[in-house]
């Protein structure tokens, strides 16, 4: 299956050998093959390509084997990927949801691969046989986002499964939010579903968006194309190690899901009683979608209390919404101050 969905240029790539990987499983202590400087110990040697002593780790942390797993530069990296490896530009095509998170767009415009949208339902929820039927023989991925982003609902188990039973290429499910819910992710289903994809990252539960460390959850063979492809060192060493340092630490990545779940608990209704509030989306996620009456005069009104807020007001099905980032305890109540003291202007 996967030799007709993979480009010609791909299946034919001899990739990039580094000098590393040809004495691998020997014992040397003296390095003369990488051209590396002899100073400056450890940053002189090149990183482990692989990131095995990371990935051994993970396994145990994400329930998935070191071999089912890609690691890397943020998950711009394997959304990137997927498009090299998988779509012919100018000739084959992707499908998505709107609205969703923006990189798959953007990566496709690189590509120059095409990009169809297929809208949400109003409730926010996946209409599956709309994006099934906007496929055509030329479709190799379709990209799915749980819990999506901007709308922070996690789509419905059933419509993911349906896709991934129905359609005949990738599925890609960007589960980059899914530490914040109790659904079972679907790295954990990868065994059932050859065509699948999962995408997770540092940058949310994990706190550390500046470490850029993203992940793809696939089977062996979408693993081995992914590592063909990608650049020999993409994951550096400074990353590696602060994520060997989470991951020996994992008290603190319990307690941070528990405060931004309980405020997330107390922010919403309180949003939700605002008079200028139409409506709070549920969410599934660390952040919350917030219908507000002229959303447009809230979000620059709250840029002059320093207040940040995503508005969203001008992607499809989100007319006059701002999206929220739930913060520590005082943030959150900073905003809310700043919310019940807004007189319209
Ligand atoms: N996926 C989704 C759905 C996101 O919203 C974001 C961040 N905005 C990312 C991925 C980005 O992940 P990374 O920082 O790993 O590139």
């Amino acid at each position: 299956m996967l030799d007709n969905l993979v480009r010609k240029n791909i299946l034919a790539l001899k990739p990039y050998s580094c000098a590393r990987d040809e004495f691998k499983g020997r014992n040397a202590n003296i390095f003369l093959d990488a051209n590396e400087n002899p100073y400056n110990g450890p940053y002189n040697r090149y990183p482990d390509p692989l990131q095995e002593e990371l990935k051994a780790r993970l396994a145990v942390v994400k329930g998935v084997p070191a071999s089912r797993m890609f690691l890397g530069n943020g998950s711009d990296e394997p959304i990137d990927l997927v498009y090299r490896i998988f779509c012919e530009p100018r000739i084959d095509n992707v499908v998505a949801m709107a609205p969703t998170y923006g990189m798959y767009r953007v990566a496709a415009d690189i590509n120059d691969v095409e990009y169809r949208a297929v809208p949400l339902r109003e409730d926010f929820s996946l209409d599956a046989d709309a994006l099934l039927a906007a496929t055509d023989s030329h479709t190799k991925v379709i990209w799915l986002c749980s819990p999506n982003n901007p709308t922070g609902n996690a789509l419905e188990r059933a419509a993911i499964e349906h896709i991934l039973q129905e359609f005949q290429g990738i599925v890609v499910v960007d589960e980059a939010y899914s530490d914040f819910n109790d659904f079972r992710p679907f790295r954990l289903d990868l065994d059932r579903f050859p065509n699948l994809v999962v995408l997770n990252t540092f940058s949310k539960l994990w706190a550390s968006a500046a470490i850029r460390l993203g992940m793809a959850f696939a089977s062996e063979e979408i693993i081995a194309l992914f590592n063909k492809v990608k650049y020999p060192y993409n994951v550096n060493l400074l990353t590696q190690q602060q994520a060997m340092n989470l991951l020996n630490d994992l008290q603190h990545v319990n307690l941070w899901r528990a405060t931004v779940l309980r405020e997330r608990s107390h922010l919403l209704p309180a949003i939700a009683e605002l008079p200028i509030c139409r409506a709070v989306y549920p969410t599934d996620a660390n952040f919350v979608l917030a219908r507000i009456i002229d959303a447009e005069r809230v979000y620059h009104y709250l840029i002059d209390c320093g207040i940040v807020v995503r508005n969203r007001s001008r992607v499809e099905l989100c007319d006059n919404c701002l999206r929220i980032t739930i913060g520590t305890p005082e943030e959150n109540n900073a905003l809310l101050g700043a919310l019940r003291q807004y007189r319209g202007r």
